[in-house]
């Protein structure tokens, strides 16, 4: 379904969580090759975030850093409430729940905190910044949700049993919400990305890693941001509450 006209007055962004660097970064250079103005949201590290912010605004206008921590709702939903306040004839209309992180441990040695900031993070990061931000794509009867997940979330990686629960419960609400909003013109999938080159893989050993791949080689940010950007564009009004895999043939 292409966009309600009578809606089109609406400027439409996107909003990336974690867009600062590796595959939420590729991810907000090609919506705004798409010409979407992007929300850069990111929690630390300014500096990149800054160099991402001046790539996307070399392809178009409008785009904005919104600096939160994901893990924390009162402070996520005070920054996009603050947005929405200065942008009254503006919503997002595509928002992608990138923000993640790794903290490995076996379970019989994992703390507390591990399981607690990575199930946050990736789990209650998406309930927050979804729930705020689906009033108005259902309002504007155009959406799209693409959840960050993880072959992890599928398969169950060990030392990562909070990693893979947060990932495999962010598939699990992607297949939900789906539904609910579906009628609406509003979709919601998952990426399940297998071992792509970023920060959060660097230390791992690639040369080791590589030779478990059929594809023999780790992905690249920009592939798994081709694929949202489809998932984002109105070519795919009809996939909904699919987990799609990029892992070069490392299958579950
Ligand atoms: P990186 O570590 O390279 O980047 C993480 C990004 O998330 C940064 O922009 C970081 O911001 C941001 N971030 C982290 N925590 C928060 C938070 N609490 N609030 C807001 N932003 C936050 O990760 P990748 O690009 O590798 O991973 C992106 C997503 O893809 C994650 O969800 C990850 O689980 C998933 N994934 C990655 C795979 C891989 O092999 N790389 C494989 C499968 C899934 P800042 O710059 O401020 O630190």
């Amino acid at each position: 379904m292409k966009r309600n006209s009578s809606t089109t007055a609406a400027q439409r962004y996107a909003l990336v969580t974690g867009g600062s660097r590796g595959i939420g970064r590729a991810v907000c250079l090609r919506l705004a090759a798409m010409g979407i103005p992007v929300l850069i949201n990111y929690r630390s590290n300014e500096e990149a975030a800054r160099q991402t912010l001046a790539e996307a605004s070399a392809l178009v206008p409008g785009c904005e850093l919104l600096s939160f921590d994901v893990a924390n709702a009162e402070a996520a939903e005070a920054a996009i409430a603050q947005w929405q306040e200065a942008h009254p004839d503006a919503y997002v209309d595509v928002l992608v729940n990138n923000a993640g992180i790794r903290d490995d441990n076996l379970m019989v040695f994992m703390q507390d905190e591990q399981w607690h900031r990575v199930v946050n993070t990736t789990l209650d990061g998406f309930f927050t910044v979804t729930r705020r931000l689906l009033k108005d794509m259902l309002v504007h009867r155009h959406g799209r949700i693409v959840n960050m997940a993880s072959l992890s979330g599928l398969k169950g990686m060990p030392g990562q049993t909070n990693y893979s629960a947060a990932k495999g419960a962010l598939i699990s609400a992607t297949k939900a919400l789906a539904q609910e909003v579906a009628a609406r013109g509003v979709t919601a999938n998952a990426v399940a990305p297998g071992f792509i080159a970023t920060d959060m893989t660097a230390d791992l050993n690639a040369d080791e890693l590589k030779k478990l791949v059929p594809a023999r080689r780790f992905g690249t940010p920009d592939e798994v941001a081709a694929l949202v950007a489809f998932l984002a564009s109105d070519d795919a009004a009809y996939i909904t509450g699919q987990v799609i895999s990029i892992n070069g043939g490392l299958y579950a």
